[in-house]
């Protein structure tokens, strides 16, 4: 088992005190599952029994895109020897649209990096740096244009395995919030570590407001608080696993070119966007891309993400502040 992911990128402030009485008391779980801890809250229409099949609905979606748990379906395709093999619709979605974002990032989102993810220990107790070698040997297999999709049929080549950390989250956080939403729920947040989708709004009437985790502070310090109302809030920094060795830092978003954390300016970005599948992927797309090409990426895509660069210094897309109500932290 991985180390858990604890460090949560975003923090949610349901200003509670300020909301009217509402019919019912809202209905919180915590529970650890995609290597990470998950929290589903539902404030208005939910139950006990909801709240339940929401955390079994979170299971089996770590049941599909597993990739260490020998019962996932990720897990028996990357072992399937290269053989076309036919793959739910869950997974051929998310397969489809991580194929999109290689094409639109030149591969520098790639989920065939599984082999090198493989060779890093990210965990601060016991770090490891791979050998060279290892590398070279690793990054021969990661390339995206050797998975071949055909009408939910999907074929791994020359030894392609997929690592879906950068996008199953997201799509985990869709499907969720879309059966809640299916059973009634008007009032709800999603946190898959750090992955928020909101359904709805707060029980008085007011949007969400979910604070911007602050890169390497405290849990709970943000760079600003902004207001969602059914959208899903994703970031994707250095800071969420990493490791220093003779004073550099490595982290977990690597480059497919070589193998090694990417080396960007940005400490991480969040991106605000009504997919939660597409707003994950972007996220890490945007870390790999850099401030630059980053920003006018989600621009042209017509997505709201905050850039917090190396140097501390914050840049909005065109709109964040007024469309999000963005308030910077004091
Ligand atoms: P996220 O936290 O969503 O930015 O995803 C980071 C995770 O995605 C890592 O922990 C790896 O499992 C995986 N990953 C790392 N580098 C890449 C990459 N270049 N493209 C796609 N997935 C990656
Ligand atoms: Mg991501």
């Amino acid at each position: 088992m991985k180390p858990i992911k604890i460090i949560l990128c975003l923090l949610l402030f349901c200003l509670c005190s300020a909301c009217k009485p509402s019919s019912s008391a809202p209905l919180t779980k915590v529970g650890t599952m995609m290597d990470t801890i998950i929290t589903i809250t539902l404030y208005e229409n939910g139950s006990p029994a909801l709240l339940e099949q929401a955390f079994a609905l979170c299971a089996s979606y770590e049941t599909t895109f597993s990739r260490t748990d020998p019962q996932s379906e990720v897990y028996r395709l990357n072992h399937a020897g290269g053989k076309p093999t036919v793959v739910s619709q869950d997974l051929y979605t998310v397969l489809q649209t991580a194929l999109t974002f290689s094409r639109m990032t030149d591969g520098a989102f790639d989920v065939s990096i599984c082999p090198v993810v493989d060779l890093w220990n990210f965990s601060q107790t016991s770090p490891m740096m791979p050998s060279e070698e290892e590398l070279a040997q690793a990054l021969g297999k990661v390339n995206w244009n050797n998975i071949r999709t055909d009408r939910n049929t999907v074929q791994l080549l020359d030894g392609v395995q997929l690592d879906l950390g950068a996008i199953a989250k997201g799509y985990a956080a869709d499907g969720i919030c879309d059966f809640l939403i299916e059973q009634g729920v008007t009032s709800a947040i999603v946190d898959l570590g750090g992955n928020v989708k909101t359904v709805g709004v707060r029980p008085d009437g007011q949007p969400f407001q979910v604070g911007i985790q602050k890169p390497f502070e405290e849990r709970n310090t943000t760079i600003g608080i902004i207001d969602v109302a059914g959208q899903s809030v994703v970031s994707s920094g250095v800071y969420e696993r990493f490791f220093r060795l003779e004073d550099r830092l490595y982290h977990h978003i690597l480059d497919p070119k070589t193998g090694y954390p990417v080396q960007t300016d940005l400490l991480s970005v969040t991106v605000v966007s009504e997919d939660s599948m597409m707003g994950d992927a972007l996220s890490t797309s945007l870390m790999m891309l850099g401030l630059e090409r980053g920003r006018a990426l989600a621009e042209e895509m017509g997505v709201h993400a905050v850039f917090v660069e190396q140097t501390g210094q914050l840049h909005f897309t065109a709109g964040f502040v007024e469309a999000l109500h963005y308030q910077a932290a004091e």
